[in-house]
């Protein structure tokens, strides 16, 4: 029996947020979530979900963009599609649309949920087969406030969810940064990792002083000091330093991995479905950034529960994956819209279970915070 695909829904979703979220280029006080909802002639239905960073202050593509791309251009030609054929489905989303990497990915996530509940098998499975069922999941600090950041990163040592924390920096001058970096620091020690993301906001002079103090002072990772565009920049900063430098906006797919590889222009490789276009796609970079010696990460737009689970799916099959991931989108979250949240317990996230990504939607909860719906309390 032929089973096609039949409608497509892209639907965006505002959830609050625990607290502010201090980046380099933006505040968020909320998070907007684009999920697709997409059903087929057998009765089933995939969800997929594709969510940006700040709007379009991170990257290229905003929800209200993708959600567009997806009612005008690509569900009009995925309809009747063979549903049971991922990679043909793909390949017709390429023939009518270049780029929009977000929107692919999240058409992606919601074929393979679909083929994994058709035929009882994880998503993971259908990619490969998950090497492992729990991910090493860091934890962001980014209230803004030392004294804060150090008394939240305490306690989530104590609860033993978090082990590695992250510290977004580049909004504020380079020796506020440092400082505020150097006192966590040294208030976690040894019982932590402490890593930094610059998020491009600095020049290579200014990165270099500012890498040579924070290596002094035991950081563990330096996340995209400088620019994406400037790779020989990132090559000369990755040879100068011991501390590893990880490339995060600079590499989407898998030529620029081979760019990255053929520069040295970092040590790691920060990996998100979303960026590359789904997790076969990411699979690719992976490939190539394996290949070349360099050490693998699975990033986070900042997803919640369902494109959150489908990057760990992709990331539970890569072979290797040295740096663990940040898949804590859902905890950044005050609220959900699945009936079964992501289960995090010692220091990691939990791959579930059951058949497609292992997640069901609260409808009641998505008809609340979807964007669209009735007006209430936001
Ligand atoms: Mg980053």
């Amino acid at each position: 029996m032929e089973v096609r695909i039949e409608t497509i829904e892209a639907i965006l979703v505002d959830l609050p947020t625990i607290r502010a979220h201090q980046l380099a280029m933006a505040v968020m006080q909320r998070q907007t979530l684009v999920i697709v909802r997409l059903r087929c002639s057998d009765g089933i239905e995939g969800l997929g979900e594709a969510t940006t960073i700040g709007g379009l202050a991170y990257g290229e593509e905003s929800p209200e963009g993708i959600k567009l791309a997806i009612d005008t251009y690509l569900a009009p030609a995925l309809a009747g599609q063979d549903a049971t054929n991922v990679r043909a489905a793909l390949a017709r989303l390429d023939q009518v649309a270049r780029g929009n990497r977000f929107a692919k990915s999240a058409l992606e996530t919601a074929l393979l949920d679909a083929q994994g509940k058709r035929l009882g098998v994880p998503v993971a499975t259908l990619v490969g087969g998950a090497v492992r069922t729990r991910l090493p999941v860091l934890w962001t600090l980014a209230s803004g406030d030392t004294a804060r950041d150090i008394d939240e990163a305490e306690a989530l040592l104590q609860a033993r969810r978090h082990n590695t924390f992250k510290l977004k920096i580049g909004r504020r001058e380079i020796a506020a940064d440092v400082a505020h970096v150097a006192r966590i620091k040294q208030a976690l020690g040894e019982r932590a990792r402490v890593t930094v993301d610059v998020n491009q906001a600095w020049n290579e002079a200014d990165a270099a002083g500012a890498i040579a103090r924070l290596e002094a002072a035991g950081v563990d990772l330096i996340e995209q000091p400088i620019p994406r565009a400037n790779l020989a920049g990132m090559a000369r900063l990755a040879a100068r330093f011991v501390v590893p430098i990880m490339a995060d906006e600079a590499v989407c797919t898998p030529e620029d991995a081979l760019d990255i590889a053929r520069l040295g222009a970092a040590d790691v490789l920060a990996l998100k479905i979303a960026k590359s276009g789904g997790i076969l796609e990411m699979t690719r970079t992976a490939a190539v950034g394996d290949a070349a010696g360099m050490a693998l990460y699975g990033g986070t737009m900042l997803e919640g529960s369902i494109g959150s689970i489908a990057s760990a799916h992709g990331f539970a099959a890569l072979p290797r994956l040295g740096w663990g991931t940040e898949l804590f989108g859902p905890l950044l979250l005050k609220d959900d819209i699945v009936a079964n949240p992501p289960r995090y317990d010692d220091f990691a996230l939990q791959l579930p279970a059951g058949p497609g990504l292992g997640l069901t939607l609260d409808e009641d909860k998505l008809e609340f915070y979807r964007r669209d719906g009735a007006p209430g309390p936001r």
